[in-house]
């Protein structure tokens, strides 16, 4: 199966279709953010940088991404959240290159600016395993309510997830991250979709690895 990236702005459903790729198709979900909420738990200042919205240095999040791809051990995976730069992205082309994996397919998810403001606002997370969940939108909800249908852990709202963290959030993905598109284009690997529906969603991702 095919490596794939997913490129989005925040809440646009990287999260969601990881979570089909991974119960349907076997694929390992490397999510940067939660191995970083992860790390946050123990290490206040970078907590601290997480709920500001503000990005993680490359050198960091490089070196993080690399230690997972090495414990991978060539199983196939999604990228949710990395690369976020063109710096990342061409470090992220160098440790490939040394650790003999391939590219895959690079999956961008349009969704309007309007739509992605309302699912941060209703979106919950699950603390222990990272599901994602929406209360707006019925085929999003926990089985339970605030209960998550992966790990019975209590979800949470995240910190970073209000309106005002979305902003600059979002701005910072237009500076840092929308450049990427352009980069994986000329590489002849970017293929847009429509990401309004997630259902519809998961399955033109699909058609993608196939
Ligand atoms: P979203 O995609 O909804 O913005 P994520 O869960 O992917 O949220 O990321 C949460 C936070 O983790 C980001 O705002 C940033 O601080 C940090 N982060 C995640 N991935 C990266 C990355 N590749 N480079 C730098 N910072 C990152």
């Amino acid at each position: 199966m095919k490596n794939i990236i997913l490129i989005a702005p925040p809440a646009a459903g990287k999260g969601t279709v990881s979570k089909l790729l991974v119960e349907n198709d076997n694929y390992i979900q490397l999510s940067t953010g939660n191995i970083l909420r992860e790390m946050a738990a123990k290490d206040e200042e970078l907590q601290k940088l997480l709920d500001s919205g503000c990005l993680v240095s490359d050198e960091i999040i490089c070196k993080i991404l690399k230690e997972k791809l090495i414990e991978l051990k060539g199983k196939s995976y999604i990228l949710d959240g990395f690369p976020r730069t063109i710096n990342q992205a061409q470090i992220y082309d160098e440790i490939i290159k040394e650790l003999g994996i391939d590219l895959g397919i690079v999956a961008y998810l349009d969704v309007p600016k309007e739509i992605l403001l309302k699912r941060i606002t209703s979106r919950l997370v699950c603390p222990k395993c990272g599901a994602t969940y929406s209360t707006s939108n019925e085929s999003l909800k926990p089985k339970n309510e605030n209960i998550c249908d992966m790990c019975n852990s209590d979800l949470i709202k995240r910190l970073d997830d209000s309106e005002e963290t979305f902003e600059l959030r979002y701005n910072t993905y237009m500076e840092k991250t929308n450049p990427l598109l352009d980069y994986y284009t000329n590489k002849g690997i970017l293929h847009r979709i429509d990401a309004i529906n997630s259902d519809e969603t998961y399955r033109q991702v699909r058609q993608l690895i196939r």
